[in-house]
């Protein structure tokens, strides 16, 4: 066997171990699994937003207790001052009834703020909760489902292992440039190698101008001018 010959024999076996890997890439088990990860990194995400978001409730919860003790003891000292210092007059009595209704009105807000981030916090830890026992079921079914791939990976991996095998035994019989090139169009045309066809290429099926022609078949290392692939002469 001359030298295209030997990487067309070479190729042969590249292409077999290539399809194994290619199973492997393919496996629905794997699919699965990558899926179920994209899914758990999802939840931990979430998880997190949420966990931030109830530490941003409770610093809002500090600063409206800051708020209410301050109206608290504000509306306390207007009181006092109402006692200290009766209304003179209906203007003064009017501007005393408005203060004491801004501040009553300012603690019935900050209340209902308080009240609507506790209820909020108490719907956030019941999400939390179901996010977490639902995690804990995909984890159970991420781990079996490993498991049962990891067996199938193995064998998979050991078919592929011997394939290689075969085609590195093969490659050692190639000059090192002529295996580059192989290498070379393999990024650009796959497989990379196509035989001669009715003077045309095998693999895109387009005609060779006679000179081209005419080196291929003298077993010239020719590539086709279409799609790039090394051409053995039929
Ligand atoms: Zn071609």
């Amino acid at each position: 066997m001359n030298q295209l010959e030997l990487l067309w024999d070479y190729q042969l076996a590249d292409v077999e171990a290539d399809n194994v890997k290619k199973d492997i890439a393919r496996s629905p088990q794997r699919l699965k699994l990558l899926k179920l990860r994209e899914n758990i990194q999802e939840q931990q995400n979430f998880l997190k937003t949420l966990e931030t978001e109830a530490a941003a409730m409770l610093d809002r919860i500090d600063v409206l207790q800051d708020a209410i003790s301050m109206n608290e003891e504000q509306l306390k000292l207007l009181q006092n001052k109402v006692q200290d210092n009766p209304a003179k007059d209906s203007k003064e009595a009017r501007e005393y009834i408005m203060d004491t209704q801004r501040l009553v009105n300012d603690l019935n807000e900050y209340d209902q703020e308080t009240r609507r981030i506790r209820k909020d916090a108490a719907d956030r830890d019941k999400k939390q909760r179901d996010i977490k026992r639902l995690a804990v079921k995909i984890k159970t079914e991420f781990d079996a489902l490993r498991e049962e791939y990891n067996t199938e990976y193995q064998q998979k991996a050991k078919e592929l292992e011997s394939l290689q095998a075969i085609a590195d035994e093969k490659a050692k019989k190639l000059d090192k440039a002529l295996l580059d090139k192989y290498n070379a169009v393999k990024q650009h045309s796959v497989p990379p190698m196509a035989k001669l066809v009715n003077d045309r290429c095998g693999g895109c099926n387009m005609s060779f101008p006679s000179s081209v022609l005419h080196a291929i078949k003298a077993g010239k290392d020719v590539e086709c001018e279409t799609c790039g692939r090394m051409i053995l002469p039929d």
